[in-house]
């Protein structure tokens, strides 16, 4: 089958098109034929090598949506013609960090197209368990556009940020993948959301999205237009993701008792936090990594009634995956982008 992949860590350059072996299933397993397969930071970072233990030649791609073309043996109710996605975050289902919905605390926890082969190919294969029916509601591409960004959004703000109607949420980097997410998921639960982002264009998707409130921080002071916005209180919430260049303006947002949640480094993995200021102001900074499958559930449900929608910046074909990720790692992109074999 085509697949682009990489024999080596490095830049763009080491991706290649191969021919590789089509995955070969268990009998719980299902071959799905790769339809649309969405972009994340981490195929990147994994690209680069992060120091995981990762299958090579290594196929990226952790948001996969496509067509069941066969099922192993023991496989119940996953039939061949589904149209489905396949779950980027994968777990055990019985231990006790699985059975509190904290899937990705699991010790077997997984993401698709990092541990294990991705969707960047013509075929992927995944457990009947992780591989759930979507409608046509919307396209492959666009189904593709939701499973980890919206997960890891709804974990972020409903879960480890504890997200309440009349919060005002502050969502840094809200043209990104994860941005547009928390965005319409903070809109949804009836909080203000006032978005940040590098440029007019980026700013338009947020407001569009439902964002009240927009700071181009490449122009204005990122705090400062908080407090204005706020009458000088600040945000209740900190959506962030974007690491060491906007931590502190980012921190300096919260009013008190105001709680910063986390999910990336994209800029750099070292912050600092005056403490005083911290436990004065009795500041929350909590972490996110990914989130359940009940949360993912949730998250679909809602995408198909179209009270979410997907925002897909560029579909590209798989050949010019390389491509896509230099577009990527420029961040000259809204929402996301995917690429179809
Ligand atoms: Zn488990």
């Amino acid at each position: 089958m085509r697949a682009v992949a990489f024999a080596r860590h490095g830049g763009p350059e080491v991706l290649e098109l191969m021919d590789l072996p089509k995955p070969a299933i268990a009998d719980d397993e299902v071959l799905v034929q790769v339809k649309a397969c969405a972009l994340n930071h981490l195929d990147v970072w994994v690209r680069k090598g992060i120091g995981t233990k990762i299958p090579m030649p290594h196929i990226g791609g952790c948001e996969t949506a496509g067509v069941v073309v066969e099922v192993g043996s023991r496989v119940a109710k996953v039939r061949v013609g589904d149209r489905v996605l396949i779950s980027p975050g994968q777990s055990c289902g019985r231990c006790a960090w699985c059975n509190q919905s904290l899937d990705s605390l699991c010790p077997e926890f997984i993401i698709a197209g990092h541990q294990t082969q991705g969707g960047f190919a013509e075929y992927a294969k995944a457990r009947e368990w992780d591989v759930i029916p979507i409608s046509d509601a919307w396209s492959f591409a666009e189904w593709a556009a939701i499973p980890l960004t919206f997960v890891t959004a709804w974990n972020m703000l409903h879960h480890r940020a504890g997200l309440r109607a009349g919060d005002t949420v502050l969502i840094m980097g809200a043209a990104s993948g994860v941005g547009v997410a928390g965005i319409q998921i903070a809109r949804h639960a009836g909080a203000r959301v006032i978005a940040v982002a590098g440029s007019d264009e980026k700013l338009r998707k947020a407001a569009e999205l439902g964002a009240e409130v927009l700071i181009n921080y490449q122009t204005t002071d990122i705090a400062k237009a908080v407090r204005e916005a706020t009458k000088g209180e600040g945000v209740d919430i900190v959506f962030e993701h974007v690491g060491a260049a906007q931590w502190t303006s980012a921190l300096k947002c919260l009013r008190k008792n105001g709680r910063l949640v986390t999910c990336g480094a994209t800029t750099g993995p070292k912050v600092e936090i005056d403490l005083r200021f911290f436990f004065t102001q009795q500041l929350v900074v909590t972490g996110a990594y990914m989130g359940s499958r009940s949360e993912l559930l949730r998250c679909l449900d809602l995408v198909e009634r179209r009270v979410f929608r997907p925002v897909v910046d560029t579909v590209f074909p798989l050949e010019d995956l390389r491509k896509a990720q230099e577009r990527m790692e420029q961040r000259a992109v809204c929402g996301k982008l995917v690429v179809t074999p």
